[in-house]
């Protein structure tokens, strides 16, 4: 299908979408949620439309687990109140119906348009600045129009409950047969419109292995500057999908790439382009290698440990003019951190739960670089010592601390409790060695 699909073809009906019947695609019921299911068919039998729609249906196509069942209705959002009593309407920008069931929810969309053609129209409620982003978004509309309005055209297509068949109205079942990521509608547009698509564009780019169409390429570079009105909080959930979905790798890659990175982090670009080749790159790069790999083995990653690595280098650079200031090197990490946090906070908000443990790695790590020592046992004792060390390790691995430091560190913690204490006396520098609370031997004068 060549013909380039317009918003009036949808709006007025005149598009006629593909339709792939039950036998033509591989979806199946059996991975389909148990309460997904019981959504659509009470949906459908009260009469109304009912679909699993955009990353559900792509992600089933593709033989992969969806991460969450969404659904598209033409009831709207008090009609599926009505039908479900473990339901709640939510959403100021727009309402929505997500139906619980213990920790799954289930979110129930009405069909929404993206036209402005239609003022009278019921329930019309789209706004959009004079930069064109959109603002409000609450037009009901026909499943075409739900459709258009999405992002990319394999996010687009719909699953029909009442046939099994797939709906498409924006040509996704090839782009999705051909690896092929493609905004729906001219893509200059659609960034402007909401420029987190770029970021999106990205993470699904990565997540899939998809190709990202030309055109849908080609605007990033020159658009990347919009993400500045992002506000930070939106961009930090965001941030989180992009190096929390276990390719955070090759996102990571891509965003540099496609010059959207310093937009999120614009102290680590400069930074990282600074020192480029260098173990600041490395380290980001483990770091990002090792949280995907944790992802794969089904094990719990922080936010916190992944946002420390990304702003070290920033925060680093800062602390060590500090020191050449005359600062000590606890002080300046406590100096700098606030300092790059705070610029930080411009671009991507970081909540305090995850920013004060970020601020306890970076400064465990001056600690954890004197070794053996009186302090060592105290640290292992510390909340933040396995995240600490692990940074440490992260350290070592690119080339930015002695192997031994790290070493020393792994080894040290499956000695015996009998082994610490002796490993501490033996490796303590010899002029240490023997002081401790005690006054020193000269100035309790008793020429011990
Ligand atoms: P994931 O598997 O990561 O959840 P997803 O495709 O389900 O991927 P969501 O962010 O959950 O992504 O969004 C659900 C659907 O809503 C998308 O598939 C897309 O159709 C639509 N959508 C989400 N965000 C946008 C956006 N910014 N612009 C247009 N459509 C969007
Ligand atoms: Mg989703």
């Amino acid at each position: 299908m060549n013909k380039v699909i317009t918003e009036g073809d949808i709006s007025n009906g005149s598009f006629q979408p593909k339709i792939i019947t039950r036998s033509d695609h591989n979806i199946s019921r059996a991975n389909i949620s148990p309460n997904a299911l019981r959504v659509l068919y009470r949906l459908n039998e009260a009469g109304y439309q009912a679909h699993l729609v955009g990353g559900s249906v792509r992600d089933l196509l593709l033989g992969r687990e969806p991460k969450d069942f969404d659904i598209g209705t033409d009831a709207h959002p008090e009609d599926v109140r009505r039908l479900f009593r473990n339901c709640r309407l939510i959403g100021r920008r727009f309402r929505l119906a997500h139906i619980l069931f213990g920790r799954e929810v289930i979110e129930v969309a009405t069909f929404r348009a993206l036209s402005n053609e239609c003022p009278d129209a019921e329930g019309h409620d789209r706004h959009v600045d004079e930069d064109g982003r959109i603002v409000r978004d609450n037009v009901y509309g026909s499943i075409g129009e739900d459709a258009w309005r999405r992002d990319f055209t394999v996010n687009a297509l719909f699953y029909n409950i009442r046939d099994f068949s797939v709906i498409d109205f924006v040509d996704g079942m090839s782009d999705l047969e051909a690896g092929v990521l493609r905004l729906i509608g001219k893509s200059e547009q659609r960034y402007r419109e909401d420029p987190v698509r770029m970021l999106r564009a990205i993470r699904f780019a990565a997540k899939l292995g998809f190709r990202i169409h030309g055109d849908t390429e080609s605007s990033i570079p020159d658009l990347a500057h919009l993400l500045q009105d992002i506000p930070a909080a939106r961009l930090y959930d965001e941030v989180l999908k992009l190096f929390q979905g276990g390719y955070a790798l090759s996102t990571f890659e891509l965003l540099r790439h496609y010059n959207l990175f310093e937009h999120l982090f614009p102290l680590t670009e400069q930074a990282l382009a600074h020192e480029e080749q260098g173990f600041p790159l490395t380290l980001v790069s483990r770091a990002m290698d090792n949280t995907d790999l944790r992802l794969s083995q089904g094990k719990p990653v922080t936010p916190a440990f992944l946002l420390a690595v990304l702003l070290w280098e920033p925060m680093r650079l800062i602390a060590d003019r500090l020191r050449k200031e005359g600062m000590s090197a606890v002080q300046s990490i406590q100096v700098a951190g606030g300092r790059v946090l705070s610029e930080q906070a411009g671009y991507t908000s970081i909540p305090k739960r995850f920013s004060l443990p970020m601020r306890e790695i970076w400064q465990l790590q001056p600690r954890l670089e004197k070794g053996a020592g009186r302090g060592s046992l105290k640290l292992l004792a510390h909340p933040r010592f396995r995240a600490a060390y692990d940074f440490l390790l992260l350290r070592c691995e690119s080339g930015e601390a002695p192997e031994e430091l790290g070493k020393w560190w792994t080894d040290f913690q499956e000695k015996s409790p009998e082994a610490k204490q002796q490993e501490i006396q033996e490796r303590r520098p010899r002029h240490r060695r023997g002081r401790g609370r005690r006054p020193s031997a000269r100035k309790r004068g008793d020429g011990n």
